[in-house]
């Protein structure tokens, strides 16, 4: 008796995915142990923002690695999977600033203690929402393990790496000028800015020579900035210019005496090739002012207004206001020579968009050069791979580049900076702990007012979630980690810097594969985007088709190194396969006693052996794939197996075998079935776990059965040859009768004409089978086909076959269905005809979409051709 309830009509995903998702986690399957001997396999999920919502990128960059860690703990590694998230400074200031606007609130007004309380109730409220998505998405993680950026243990590591790195004088204070976001209001570092090539002008400018009637000429792409101008440069060599060294011009407007410097940096090509040097708002000019000792003038400020520097007539207006004032008052004095249309690059903040402001400030930097050396190193000789490998280019050319990072923000929710200054002597001093007082003079100390970069934090990720800096039992199992699967956009923002620092405070490399995931994009491979409107919601397809299903077209579409082209019919074709699974394993289990009879191995059916034969094949190749990260190959190979071979084959062998009451074909299918389900897991965890817990002797989980192995001795070729024989004949056989509208209730003689002997003799062998799966009244080898004028003919591997219904058709009634359908065909293929001879149609439409039509009407002459054929086999009428 099989003691389990019997499978369900249909599978419905939804009650399935809330049981077994509860089970897992209630059992513990996912909770890792770091005191296990077992070979261990380790992941950090990458940590979402506390703002997110589960959308498709997430989807795929989670269901990927899930793949791997179902796959290795199935092979019986000790695996842990680590989730949490990420504070996400700036995401969850534009959230509660804006909330605060509504109410005509700024955060200044409401002070920091309050804005922090506001934050933390927030993120107590919201903060799950992405947790509990991932956890929909059938992600093996070990939620007991659950971590948070700004949880205690956390803090105390980003605290510990800032301290460390300012001892050793990697971090340092700087009066920089830095890129600000006028909107954000914070700093941000060179890669949070986006640059965008915009429209914009070139405005000439007359500056007087004092002592003289001579004027010089400079181009500037933003006018409002010369009212913090300190200096004109040209360069040392430009002719043009030799006699003006030395000498003095007049800044308009300010009516300031400005000296003329000499710099090799002055482009020579670029407007007149004199330039105007405004230190404070520009980063060159801020090299050239340092260089030469110039006064560094502030005219804008961190909100982007102009200052009292600027002037009485230019303060409190924005900088774009002041801009249009400022070439107007310079018309007014006629020093506006001409306005140029000019294309230029300009940085827009990644968060906001807003227009970036060069800002010159006090602010927190890390000497980078001295960790990036052994990042590049790491990743040149091998330790840690890129896939696809060409990512690891993109890696280079920044690492080679790369400048000091600025990881000072001027927000408030976040790591707060751990260095207070003297009021009294102006003293840093940096601790992990507040100190009380000065340890110089004695004098009351302020906390600096900044928190740092998000990234800082999240490079710390792989070993800080581990309990760094504590020598934690977790921290010596699983560090460094295996794999990390992250999006091409952040390898520099947070690969990058989790393989600078992981080597720096663990001396060893934090992960060995980076697993680069494609873009998410639409079936036109256009980016999925709100005002395009072609988002497709990852949970609203788990609502239609179920987990299964989404993980499956993820799986089957991510080639390494391409974008995917996602749509909502591969979901729904994958829920079809998902259906056809349950289908098949209802008849097996149907069909199965309680308990499993043995293989008798001189009992097996070729058909038998062929399907044992095939899996070992296919789970050899899965293995290799899965190996590689060749996720759709991975899928390929187990989706049509299991379609084309296991469900539209075998198990209809297996119908002749359990008719006969063969024991070992009821045990080959039961092992087929259990193989299989187990090779799906990691693709489809939750239809597979419900089925194979109906498995007469399933064990506590199939989360933790063994992943089947190849069996060699299981390969048979001499099995494989015949069956193909025998689909060969079958399928023709079933062609010819599906043209011929023959019911598959009326049998057919099959005439074979003999090929080689061997062939013969195999085919011969099969002649049970063949008969029952074509229909067969009866099947026989001849050496010609008879001379029958009804004999329908074709070809099947190397036979020729004919056959003939044992019930002829009634030839009038026939006729008059070929005509009909003749009749529509032609109907069909002259519309099609008139639109491709549509010139107009054929420019104007896609490629795709007259070429689809090209291919159709092929179809419809090809089969209009047999049609004919048929209807002339028929007795004419008289
Ligand atoms: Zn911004
Ligand atoms: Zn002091």
């Amino acid at each position: 008796m099989n003691t389990k309830d019997e499978l369900a009509k249909a599978y419905d995903p939804k009650p399935v995915e809330e049981k077994w998702g509860r089970f897992w986690l209630d059992e513990g399957l996912f909770t890792a142990d770091a005191k296990s001997d077992k070979p261990k396999f380790s992941m950090v999920l990458p940590p979402p923002n506390v703002t997110g919502i589960l959308h498709m990128g997430h989807a795929l960059c989670f269901t990927l690695p899930d793949i791997i860690t179902r796959w290795k703990r199935m092979q019986g590694h000790n695996c842990l999977w680590l989730p949490g998230t990420d504070h996400a400074s700036i995401a969850v200031h534009n959230v509660i600033e804006k909330s605060l606007a509504e109410k005509g609130l700024t955060r200044e007004k409401i002070g920091r203690e309050e804005f922090l309380r506001i934050a933390w109730e927030w993120k107590a409220k919201y903060g799950g929402v992405i947790t509990s998505q991932l956890k929909r998405l059938g992600t093996s993680l070990d939620w007991s393990r659950e971590r948070f950026t700004m949880d205690p243990g956390f803090s105390r590591a980003v605290k510990q790496v800032f301290v460390s790195l300012y001892d050793e004088g990697l971090i340092y204070r700087d009066y920089f000028l830095v890129n600000r976001c006028p909107h954000c209001r914070t700093v941000l570092s060179d890669i949070e800015i986006e640059h965008k090539d915009l429209k914009g002008k070139l405005w000439h400018i007359r500056y007087a020579v004092e002592g003289s009637d001579e004027s010089v000429v400079v181009a500037t792409t933003r006018p409002e900035t010369m009212l913090g101008d300190t200096a004109l440069a040209v360069h040392p060599d430009d002719v043009r210019y030799a006699h003006l060294h030395g000498r003095r011009v007049v800044l308009p407007i300010q009516n300031k005496s400005l000296p003329v410097i000499t710099d090799e940096r002055v482009e020579r090509e670029f407007g007149t090739g004199a330039v105007k040097v405004t230190p404070a708002h520009d980063p060159v000019d801020f090299e050239l002012g340092k260089k030469h000792g110039l006064e560094q003038v502030i005219v804008i400020d961190g909100e982007g207004r102009m200052t009292e520097a600027a002037g009485p007539e230019f303060a409190g207006l924005d900088r774009f206001a002041a801009r249009a004032k400022v070439v107007e008052k310079l018309r007014e004095l006629g020093a506006l020579v001409k306005i140029e249309d000019h294309d230029h690059a300009v940085g827009h903040c990644y968060r906001c968009k807003s227009v970036i402001e060069p800002h010159l400030s006090w602010q927190w930097f890390v000497r980078i050069k001295p960790l990036a050396d052994e990042a590049i190193r790491v990743v040149e000789d091998g330790s840690i791979k890129f896939i696809p490998e060409n990512w690891s280019k993109t890696y280079f050319e920044w690492m080679y580049n790369i400048h000091d990072w600025c990881i000072s923000r001027q927000l408030w929710w976040g790591h707060r900076i751990p260095a207070w200054y003297c009021r009294d002597c102006g003293r840093i001093m940096v601790a992990m702990e507040a100190p009380e007082k000065c340890d110089k003079c004695g004098g009351p100390l302020d906390q600096d007012e900044d928190v740092l970069d998000t990234w800082f934090s999240s490079g710390l990720w792989p070993f800080g979630t581990l309990g760094w800096p504590d020598e934690t039992d977790d921290l010596r199992t699983f560090y460094p980690t295996d794999l990390m699967s992250t999006g091409f956009d952040i390898i520099f923002f947070w690969v990058a810097r989790m393989i600078m620092l992981g080597l720096k405070f663990r001396g060893e490399i934090p992960f060995r594969h980076v697993f680069i995931n494609g873009l998410v994009r639409d079936l036109k491979r256009r980016k999925m985007s709100k005002s395009e409107g072609n988002i497709i919601d990852p949970l609203e397809m788990i609502e239609k088709y179920g987990t299964d299903a989404l993980r499956f077209t993820l799986a089957a579409l991510a080639v390494p190194g391409m974008d995917l082209a996602l749509s909502e019919e591969r979901t729904a074709g994958y829920q079809a396969f998902a259906n056809k699974i349950w289908n098949a394993s209802r008849f097996v289990l149907m069909n199965l006693k309680s308990e499993r009879p043995e293989i008798r191995e001189d009992e097996l059916t070729l058909a038998d052996r062929w399907i044992r034969s095939r899996l070992s094949a296919v789970t050899a190749q899965l293995d290799a794939s899965l190996t590689e990260y060749k996720f759709y190959e991975a899928a390929d190979l187990i989706y049509h197996f299991v379609w084309h071979e296991f469900c539209d084959w075998y198990i209809e062998f297996a119908k002749v075998g359990l008719r006969e009451g063969s024991a070992t074909t009821e045990a080959v299918l039961a092992d087929a079935l259990d193989r299989i389900l187990r090779l799906l897991h990691p693709f489809m965890p939750f239809i597979t776990e419900e089925i194979w817990q109906h498995l007469p002797g399933a064990g506590k989980s199939i989360v933790v059965a063994p992943y089947p192995k190849a069996e060699p001795a299981w390969r048979d070729e001499a099995a494989e040859k015949t069956i193909a024989l025998v689909q060969a004949v079958i399928t023709e056989t079933r062609t010819i009768r599906a043209g011929n509208r023959i019911p598959p209730k009326d049998k057919l003689r099959l005439f074979v004409r003999t090929a080689g002997p061997e062939e013969t003799a195999a085919l011969e062998s099969q002649s049970a089978p063949v008969r029952t799966l074509a229909g067969l009244s009866s099947l026989e080898f001849v050496a010609a086909l008879p001379a029958d004028e009804g004999l329908l003919k074709g070809v099947a591997g190397p036979f020729e076959i004919g056959l003939v219904p044992d019930k002829p058709a009634d030839p009038g009634a026939e006729r008059d269905r070929l005509q009909k359908e003749l009749a529509k065909l032609d109907a069909e293929a002259a519309k099609i005809e008139r639109k491709l001879e549509n010139a107009d149609f054929v420019a104007k439409a896609p490629a795709a979409v007259v070429e689809e039509n090209r291919t159709r009407l092929g179809d419809l002459r090809a089969r209009r051709e047999k049609l004919g054929q048929n209807l002339a086999r028929l007795a004419p009428a008289s």
